[in-house]
């Protein structure tokens, strides 16, 4: 399963029930690091969709819907990949 974690305070983030059309058996068979990320991933714990939104010349951020969490991260980011390598000191292989 695709989980990366954007913070210090252990914030993870998975891409949301949209990517996989709703289809739970989709969820085990696709792993791919390379999908875009959707304009709607989740929080995990807190389980509010997360906005991601571009907020500057340089940066995007993410924003949850429920509890308000806010993460920046470079806008040239387009994939999970990129987004784990980019948050790498909180997702050790
Ligand atoms: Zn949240």
């Amino acid at each position: 399963m695709i989980l990366v974690k954007i913070s210090e305070t252990n914030d993870v983030i998975w891409p949301g029930p949209d990517n996989y059309d709703y289809d739970p058996k989709r969820v085990k068979a696709e792993e791919d690091w390379d999908r875009k990320i959707s304009s709607v991933p989740v929080h995990a714990v807190c389980n509010g969709f997360v906005d991601n939104i571009v907020t500057s010349e340089t940066h995007r951020s993410f924003s949850c819907r429920r509890c308000y969490m806010r993460v920046t991260f470079p806008r040239e980011i387009e994939t999970f990949a990129q987004l784990k390598k980019h948050f790498a000191q909180f997702n050790p292989e």
